[in-house]
């Protein structure tokens, strides 16, 4: 009987408190001048378990240095369940008010003569012991991810776990592992009135595990209290560690990875719980605060954090210096292969719109639109890694994946272009496009627009008058024709039905002489023009003409495919045609290689001239797994809509920044594909100030680029989950640079 059990210890008449607690039910007794904690349990499948931990904390007893619970009385069965009963441990909680420098790196010291003292123990029930709460484990709690219901917050746990499995799990079996505390946060270390470290408490989640997981979990929580003083207040506890016993490289380069991993597990039991309807109070007291820092991990780059680390306790942070990356490419690579910046950046990881150089720092990426629905998307990856394990070949075989993925990305278009074909890039796309018009034509003019850029291939080249009419480039060739771009701003015509006549009168004349171009292409909002929107009207006047002399038209929607526009999925949406042949790229595979042409039945029909079209790698099955992740991301993230929202907000904070500075002649693009035209007062281009913006913007930290005739144009087409306070920061950056310029 419980009442029993308390009087052989005095406490019949004890005053009692409930404590909160995870796994058991637990109460303060005080009688007199003692206090004691009374704990109950009903499974019984723990008790063995119970022992263990109370051998453990017998052992520790024997150490006045440390202050720990006590084991006043076995554990007992009760007429209420088995109970048990400890000393109680004075202090208050650990709070934010208490961490500064001394009282960290006495938590460091504590914890590392808590490890000293257990290094020898051998409980095989705890070393045996299965937990989630265990980071050993973390991967297990990958299940509970159908609880979290935000897609943000999936991903961010999604991309946490892989890394997790990818860089800690290889490792655990060769870490120094013993028994450990296991649980060290906020609610398990006592503080006493002077504000230093008292005891060590709750030892329900001990376990057998690496050192560094010890260490990393009480870091997480200090982090949490504090997370704008995260990487100092975390040093000192390393430090405080590594005073008393040394830690390895290997241990330290694990510590961001470690921090994060707790994370995971703390905010997937929080989800878990909310999702079965047990969540307390207590149990989802640190899920708004674990979210928000790991938000704050997922921008913080590992080689800081690191290197951070490496630095504090001395050890040697190897630094590779760009000058001499700068060599090593210039023995390799081609002189006429490019590098931004006037100091290069060498890359080291990237993550959603963040890009992390090798020395830690991070850049807001607003430029990249490649990784169209974020660098590294952990979805992408995932879908990646399953097929390439599992099947790549190519398309002489039949697998669903293949079919799969064409049914998802034809339902984006309208019913008549029903028919994809794969390949590996933008470049192969215009060319296969440029291919098939010509073969279902018999003609070989193309039509294309001033300033257009199509790819790399010699017929995306001559059909690219970026390119042809660029640095090193020899004019058109004989058989393109070369239409004005309909650019509205600060142009001859200010209204598409203008420049659609003038380019019907261009082809008139060259169709007169027997050169009716096959193809028309063109990019619905000119990239390498300088983000210029054609004219409103243009395509609608153009597509008639066409039509009537069987001239086919190609909307280039490599760059303003997949949603960057916001408003519509595809660019030639936006100017109310349908074209023949949709010409695809970047977005599709999220940086994994691929391109796509889509066309009609009527026209594969026509290309099908006996002549088998293959491609060794398109439409493999690991491009099709990569392209249909995209286009699930891009769906359960709503990115679209994402690139409506914050492009429009973007774009006018840009026009507001417009009117205090003149400079910005024109702010233009739709949805996160935009640009601003640097001007002088006489409208000549200020090529000079935009690259000098562009490079400004890198040193601050954000990544940009110059495009349009005369490089004077901003470029900006970051991952479409871009947020409108990345937006600001980059406004604002943007502001400042300015004001310094000018
Ligand atoms: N078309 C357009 C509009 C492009 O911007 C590009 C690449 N910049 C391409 C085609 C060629 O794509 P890729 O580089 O994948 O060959």
């Amino acid at each position: 009987m419980i009442k029993d059990f308390l009087s052989t210890y005095g406490l019949r008449d004890a005053a009692h408190t409930k404590l909160e607690g995870y796994g058991s039910v637990n109460y303060k007794l005080s009688h007199g001048e003692n206090d004691y904690v009374l704990k109950y349990y009903s499974d019984l499948e723990e008790l063995s378990l119970i022992e263990s931990e109370n051998n453990v904390l017998r052992h520790l007893s024997s150490f006045p240095d440390l202050n720990t619970p006590k084991v006043m009385a076995e554990l007992m069965p009760t007429d209420i369940g088995f109970v048990r009963l400890l000393s109680y441990v004075k202090g208050s909680l650990l709070k934010k008010e208490h961490l500064t420098s001394l009282f960290l790196s006495s938590l460091g010291r504590c914890i590392a003569t808590l490890h000293l003292k257990l290094a020898d123990l051998n409980e095989p029930i705890i070393a045996a012991r299965i937990s989630s709460w265990d980071l050993n484990y973390t991967h297990t709690n990958a299940s509970k991810t159908e609880y979290v219901k935000d897609p943000t917050q999936r991903k961010l746990v999604a991309h946490f776990l892989d890394r997790f499995s990818a860089y800690v799990l290889p490792q655990t079996h060769s870490l120094r592992s013993q028994i450990i505390h296991g649980d060290l946060n906020e609610n398990n270390l006592l503080v006493n009135d002077k504000g230093e470290l008292n005891g060590i408490i709750d030892f329900g989640d001990i376990c057998y595990g690496p050192i560094i997981n010890e260490i990393a979990i009480a870091c997480t929580y200090v982090a949490m209290l504090a997370p704008e003083n995260f990487l100092s207040n975390i040093t000192h506890i390393i430090a405080g560690y590594h005073s008393i016993s040394a830690l390895q490289r290997k241990e330290i380069s694990l510590i961001y990875d470690l921090i994060a991993a707790r994370l995971c597990t703390s905010v997937l039991h929080s989800a878990e719980s909310k999702g079965l309807n047990g969540a307390t109070e207590y149990i989802l007291q640190n899920e708004a605060p674990a979210w928000h820092l790991m938000e704050i991990w997922s921008y913080t780059s590992p080689v800081l954090v690191k290197n951070h680390f490496l630095n504090a306790l001395g050890c040697e942070v190897k630094e590779v210096s760009s000058k001499s990356s700068i060599e090593r490419r210039k023995k390799v690579a081609s002189p006429s292969l490019s590098l931004s910046y006037s100091t290069p950046i060498h890359m080291e990881s990237s993550l959603f719109q963040y890009m992390f150089d090798d020395k830690g720092n991070r850049y807001l990426d607003a430029y990249n639109n490649i990784p169209h629905v974020g660098h590294c998307h952990p979805h992408v990856i995932e879908a990646i890694s399953k097929q390439v394990r599992k099947l790549n070949t190519n398309t002489r075989y039949l697998y669903s994946i293949y079919t799969d993925y064409s049914d998802h990305l034809l339902s984006y278009f309208p019913s008549r272009l029903n028919k994809l074909l794969l390949v590996n890039s933008g470049s192969a796309a215009s060319d296969l496009a440029i291919r098939m018009a010509r073969v279902a034509t018999g003609r070989t003019h193309i039509a294309v627009l001033d300033h257009g850029y199509h790819g790399n291939t010699m017929l995306a080249i001559e059909a690219s008058a970026y390119k042809f009419d660029g640095k090193g480039g020899s004019g058109a060739a004989s058989h393109i024709i070369k239409l004005p771009l309909p650019n509205t701003f600060n142009s001859f015509y200010s209204d598409g039905k203008s420049y659609a006549d003038e380019a019907i009168t261009l082809l008139r004349e060259e169709i007169s002489q027997g050169n009716t171009p096959a193809l028309f292409i063109a990019e619905p909002v000119s990239g390498c023009g300088g983000q210029v929107p054609l004219a409103p009207g243009y395509l609608e006047h153009m597509l008639p003409f066409l039509q009537e002399h069987g001239i086919l038209f190609a909307s280039d929607e490599v760059q303003t495919g997949f949603g960057r526009l916001g408003s519509h999925f595809w660019g030639f949406q936006l100017h109310n045609v349908e074209p023949d042949i949709v010409i695809l790229g970047k977005p599709i595979g999220n940086g994994h290689p691929m391109g796509g042409v889509v066309t009609s039945d009527q026209l594969t029909h026509k290309f099908a001239n006996g002549m088998e079209f293959f491609s060794s790698f398109g439409g493999n099955p690991v491009s099709c797994a990569a392209g249909k992740a995209v286009l699930e991301v891009l769906e359960r993230e709503h990115l679209q809509a994402n690139a409506l929202n914050v492009g429009g907000y973007w774009k006018d904070a840009l026009l507001a920044l417009q009117r205090k500075f003149d400079v910005m002649a024109d702010v233009r693009g739709y949805g996160i594909f935009l640009g601003v035209e640097f001007l002088d007062h006489d409208n000549s281009p200020l090529t000079q100030l935009a690259g000098t913006v562009k490079n400004k913007l890198k040193e601050n930290f954000i990544l940009s680029s110059t495009d349009g005739p005369y490089d004077h144009v901003l470029k900006m087409k970051p991952p479409l989950c871009f947020s409108k306070a990345n937006a600001d920061e980059f406004v604002s950056v943007l502001e400042r640079i300015l004001m310094q310029l000018i």
